[in-house]
């Protein structure tokens, strides 16, 4: 399975991408968990990433497209991939066909978490996320059993630096005007695959699968 999945920050996308590596086993590739490593491991690029990530700016394309076709071309990728948080804007989604056409990579599908921004402040205020695994939790919505504790490898948890009110509704404002125009692009081309993401985990998990297996 090749797939795309979008939506606002706080959406779901890296929770559904944990039920989905769960079934198709495929390498689960996230330009935030990318950067956020490089981050942790003080490379320049994490150190230049920084500053747009903390202000919820996009990082540069010139950046962040590398990245991807650096992670894209590696042969663990042909059998299948997940891409989560790319791409974000018109000039990643246009490498992104370009690499698709150049290469026999192919893409299945594009999952949309399509939810109402009210929901968002307070997903993305309580996400705590595993230090070792990325596991993502909620302090409300997806509690871990030992507070703090990772349940998957007994991580520490811990909240994301830009994860606050203030870097969200930058945040949000770059997705509206800038990531939509890519969902409507890929729309256009037939890939979309809508799910409503303002319910339970459980249901949007259930809706998600059921949209993957129509018509395919
Ligand atoms: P969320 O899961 O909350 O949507 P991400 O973890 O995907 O956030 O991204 C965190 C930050 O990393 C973004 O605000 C942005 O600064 C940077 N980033 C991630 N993906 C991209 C991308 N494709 N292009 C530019 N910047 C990106
Ligand atoms: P994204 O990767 O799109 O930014 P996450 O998967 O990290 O989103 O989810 C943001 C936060 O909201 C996390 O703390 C997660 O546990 C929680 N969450 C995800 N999906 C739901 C949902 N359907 N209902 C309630 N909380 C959710
Ligand atoms: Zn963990």
């Amino acid at each position: 399975m090749k797939l795309i999945i979008v939506g606002a920050p706080g959406a779901g996308k890296g929770t559904m991408s944990e039920e989905l590596v769960k079934k198709y086993n495929f390498p689960h590739i996230s330009t935030g968990d990318m950067f956020r490593d490089h981050l942790a491991r003080k490379t320049e690029l994490g150190l230049t990433a920084k500053g747009y990530m903390d202000r919820g700016e996009l990082v540069p394309d010139s950046l962040t497209i590398q990245l991807v076709k650096e992670r894209l071309t590696r042969p663990d990728c042909k059998d299948g991939y997940l891409l989560d948080g790319f791409p974000r804007n018109e000039a990643q989604a246009e490498f992104f066909m370009n690499m698709l056409e150049e290469t026999n990579l192919g893409l299945d599908a594009v999952l949309y978490l399509d939810v109402d921004f009210d929901k968002l402040i307070k997903r993305i205020t309580g996400r705590r996320i595993c230090k070792e695994c990325k596991s993502v939790y909620h302090i409300e919505f997806s509690p871990s059993k030992e507070e703090g504790i990772c349940d998957n490898c007994g991580g520490e948890l811990y909240q994301r630096a830009d994860d606050t009110e203030e870097a969200l509704k930058q945040r949000l404002t770059a997705y509206s005007a800038e990531t939509m125009p890519v969902i409507n692009f890929f729309e256009k081309l037939g890939y979309v695959r809508h799910v409503n993401a303002n319910q339970s985990i459980e249901k949007v998990t259930e809706d998600m699968f059921k949209s993957l297996e129509e018509n395919n």
